[in-house]
């Protein structure tokens, strides 16, 4: 009899073995055809002395309107006509919300809908306290090291610059566009972009104008960052989620703290804290942006990996804990929640009455904004508790990975990188492709410069610069991407 169960036991084992190893084996990256190879005359020199010249302009978003100085944006306007006259020459311009510019290349006429480039020239301010960190002033624009140094470097002026210059080089060149071109830059992206982002997609609503796919800043090629995976990953977002803001409001009886009863509302709001921080939203691993994304990179992985991700029936657990270890890796599977402010007492011997939480949320795309309020309604029901929205701005539309836009760009990216992997993805943070998606059909969210984990660093932080050699690779990939998507 036992016999018999051992038999049978090993008659399963090896049967789940083969069934591991088949599908671990087919798993994997499709083979991709030789690329066209692409080599545009780059004038390296100029493209690096503009960059440069691009940096020296403090175009700083302050969160209060009232700080920002406005004379760097208009002098930024009026260095961007001077620098690249031929595309203001041959292309329509127009100003819109007050520092935002919109450019038009008309077509031939006989290439589709049009196609929408953004980039936003506005910056972070650098605080007072890490000045004395940067290598290289913030906004001195200094060519060291074989990179141009400051704020803006690569987020995110560097894309300004470098379609500037691939429209330049395409118009010296003689090449006409069969469908429209588009392209916006924006000036308050730091700041959520109602104002330069916004108005441009209204202007282009308002112009009858459909685009086809936008490209706007969002991932970029990743070298060394994504563990396993031993090349580098251009990551073409397809959405970014969404914002939800709440404030969470906990009251009880006020009165001497040399009496103080059990229920207190400071106790009440910490308790509701605890419940929101021992509650997790679903993972997104089977189907979305992020399952993409994941499945994607997984085939070019060693053996083991691509054997969790090929048996996700068997695994799915396993990896799910594997991936939300870590904070980024769990920001891309699912919802977040962070309380970020807190508010009670007035004080040290009265108690508070009242005791106020603010809390934020980042919603995936694959969760519906109103889903997520019935959710967290039915964990915040502490007695003495509400709850009010601040804020909800649902997560963006899901751009499609089979459409010609998204081929476009995974082609031009392995033809100006070479090896490199094309994966869709998810931005966990929010650009001015929120406002571009209203008019567009598709939103992709690429940088097309290739960075390592030192330079993630720099984004927002000290010492932030791009590479020469990215400032012409991404001018290249700008100029083949129009080429390739409207010939
Ligand atoms: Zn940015």
């Amino acid at each position: 009899m036992l016999r018999k169960l051992l038999i049978v036991v090993l008659i399963v084992v090896v049967v789940l073995a083969v069934v591991i190893v088949t599908r671990t084996l087919l798993f994997i990256p499709p083979v991709l055809t030789a690329q066209k190879p692409q080599s545009f005359l780059i004038d390296e020199a100029s493209i690096v002395r503009h960059m440069s010249e691009a940096i020296t302009f403090p175009t700083i978003s302050f969160g209060n309107a009232e700080n920002t100085t406005r004379e760097p944006f208009e002098n930024f306007i009026a260095w961007l006509a001077e620098t690249y006259p031929l595309v203001y020459s041959r292309l329509s311009t127009q100003r819109i919300g007050q520092y935002s510019l919109l450019y038009q290349w008309q077509g031939t006429g006989v290439g589709g809908k049009p196609i929408l480039l953004t980039a936003h020239y506005d910056v972070v301010p650098v605080p007072q306290s890490s000045r004395d960190q940067w290598q290289h002033p913030p906004f001195a624009g200094e060519i060291k090291e074989g990179a141009v140094w400051g704020r803006g470097a690569l987020d995110d002026k560097s894309a300004v610059v470098a379609i500037m210059e691939a429209l330049t080089l395409l118009l010296e060149s003689g090449y006409e566009p069969q469908r429209d071109i588009y392209v916006a830059f924006g000036h308050d992206e730091e700041v959520g972009g109602s104002e330069g982002a916004a108005s441009i997609a209204s202007e282009l609503k308002a112009r009858g104008v459909q685009i086809e796919w936008s490209l706007d800043e969002g991932s970029f090629v990743l070298d060394g960052i994504i563990p396993g995976l031993a090349s580098p990953l251009a990551g073409i977002n397809l959405s970014e989620k969404g914002f939800l803001t709440l404030q969470i409001t906990a009251k009880s009886d006020g009165g001497h703290s040399s009496m103080p009863p059990h229920d207190m509302a400071i106790y009440t709001l910490a308790e509701t804290l605890n419940d929101l921080q021992n509650f997790s939203f679903d993972n997104h691993l089977s189907s979305g942006p992020s399952a993409e994304m994941y499945l994607e990179i997984a085939r070019h992985m060693p053996f083991t990996k691509r054997m969790l991700f090929a048996n996700q029936w068997l695994f799915r657990p396993l990896l799910e804990n594997a991936l939300t270890a870590s904070p980024v890796g769990a920001a891309m599977l699912r919802t977040t929640i962070a309380p970020t402010m807190l508010q009670a007492g007035i004080k040290e011997n009265v108690l508070a009455p009242v005791a106020r939480a603010t809390v934020n949320l980042r919603i995936h795309p694959q969760d519906d904004i109103d889903d997520v309020i019935t959710r967290l309604k039915q964990i915040i029901v502490r007695d003495g508790v509400s709850v009010d929205i601040l804020n909800a701005t649902p997560a963006s539309p899901i751009s499609s990975s089979n459409s010609a836009g998204f081929a476009a760009l995974a082609e031009v990216s392995r033809r100006i990188f070479g090896d490199v992997v094309v994966a869709p993805g998810l931005t966990i943070a929010g650009t001015d492709s929120k406002h571009y998606q209203t008019v567009s059909q598709d939103a992709y969210r690429f940088n097309p410069m290739m960075i390592d984990s030192e330079d993630l660093a720099t984004f927002h932080g000290v010492n932030e610069r791009i590479s020469i050699d990215n400032l012409t690779k991404a001018t290249s990939f700008y100029a083949a991407l129009i080429m390739e998507s409207s010939q």
